[in-house]
């Protein structure tokens, strides 16, 4: 008997990759960073890997040192490396490393050097989000000394890519302007002598709908888990995590009772209160007080009063809602239950942020599919 758990659904997970690799000419690298956004960063990735993925994308070098001891053997790169790290332990793993300036270079020909062999990297070029990524005025001078230790035998560059800035509206201008600043890169690239096999640049918004963006290697994460980046529109996605409780008590309390952590609800009759033992240390955003949608008893509610730390309470007026009973908070939306992105309204914030704060909690993670 559980009392809490999340539902992943690994069939969604590799129909939804099977789709997307259909969808176009390039290769698809599969985004399994921030614990398989929540759904499990192993299982997710095997069953990516299951759905024709052929490379996997994260930000760790832990992350790809999991995968690679979880014995998954493709193409893995991993792009968010700070100072220090024990790169030749990546190198050593056959992880591919993002490269974004000279000090990091520098530090990658040093793990090569160590390991034994070249590092192999993809070179980050900023085309508009000031994050990660050299700028364009420093491009030339890191494709040079990435030319020279190439030339030196030091490391070896597999990949140019940059990342987009809109993940949500793909037709903004500046998804324009980012893929002509990328072409101005790349040209540069070829004139520091470099032939680098990998140009990428999509992310789920971009792989769904820029066709123009795809070049080598799409790098879709949202989409791989069946959540769609552009509100409104499902394209042909099946949502992967359920996330669900069992009621665990229930009771009768007379109109005008405070419910919750000061009192922020008050009902207005005398109602049937359900407490459902789930709460912000598990991933249910606080911010879901009183606006939270949750299934139970064939019925859509909203969470009566303040979100805490391991329960919440549901209002449920007359009906007969027993402990035991299942509350539903999200799902793929099949059967009338909320989903993510009715979270991620309720909530304002996104539904990758919804799916995400389930991971790797105390809530036991249930898998359906293959490969469990
Ligand atoms: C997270 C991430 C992705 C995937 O983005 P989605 O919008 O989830 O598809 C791709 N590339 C980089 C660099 C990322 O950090």
């Amino acid at each position: 008997m559980w009392q809490a758990e999340v539902r992943v659904d690994l069939d969604a997970i590799r129909e939804n990759v099977s789709w997307l690799r259909s969808g176009s000419a390039a290769e698809l690298m599969a985004v399994v960073k921030g614990d398989g956004y929540g759904h499990g960063m192993v299982p997710a990735a095997h069953a990516a890997l299951d759905g024709g993925a052929d490379w996997l994308g994260v930000c760790t070098l832990d992350e790809a040192l999991t995968l690679r001891r979880a014995g998954i053997s493709v193409p893995i790169l991993a792009w968010l490396l700070a100072p220090g790290l024990p790169l030749h332990e990546g190198v050593l793993a056959g992880v591919d490393l993002g490269a974004a300036s000279i000090a990091q270079l520098d530090e990658m020909v040093e793990a090569g050097r160590v390991a034994g062999r070249p590092a192999r990297l993809h070179l980050k070029i900023d085309t508009g989000l000031s994050r990660g990524g050299a700028t364009v005025s420093q491009w030339p001078e890191l494709l040079d000394a990435a030319a020279k230790a190439q030339a030196d035998g030091a490391v070896e560059v597999v990949g140019v890519w940059s990342h987009f800035v809109y993940a949500d509206a793909p037709g903004h201008p500046t998804t324009d302007r980012q893929i002509a600043t990328f072409h101005e890169g790349l040209s540069m690239v070829e004139k520091a002598g470099l032939r680098p096999r990998y140009r990428h640049l999509a992310n789920s918004a971009a792989t769904l709908t820029r066709p123009d963006a795809h070049f080598d290697l799409v790098r879709p994460g949202l989409a791989i888990y069946g959540l769609s980046p552009v509100a409104g529109e499902r394209f042909g996605l099946r949502p992967a995590m359920t996330a669900r409780a069992r009621v665990m008590l229930t009771k009768q309390v007379p109109a005008g009772a405070g419910v919750s952590y000061g009192h922020t609800y008050t009902t207005e009759r005398a109602s049937n209160l359900a407490v459902i033992p789930l709460g912000y240390a598990d991933g249910v955003p606080r911010d879901a007080s009183n606006s939270g949608p949750v299934q139970l008893g064939g019925v859509r509610r909203t969470i009566s009063g303040r979100v805490c730390m391991d329960q919440f309470v549901l209002d449920c007026g007359d009906d007969p809602v027993a402990p035991g009973d299942v509350a539903t908070l999200f799902g793929a939306g099949r059967n009338g239950e909320p989903t993510a992105d009715d979270w991620a309204e309720a909530v304002g914030t996104i539904n990758y942020e919804i799916v995400t704060r389930f991971g790797s909690t105390r809530v036991p993670r249930c898998y359906d599919g293959e490969r469990p």
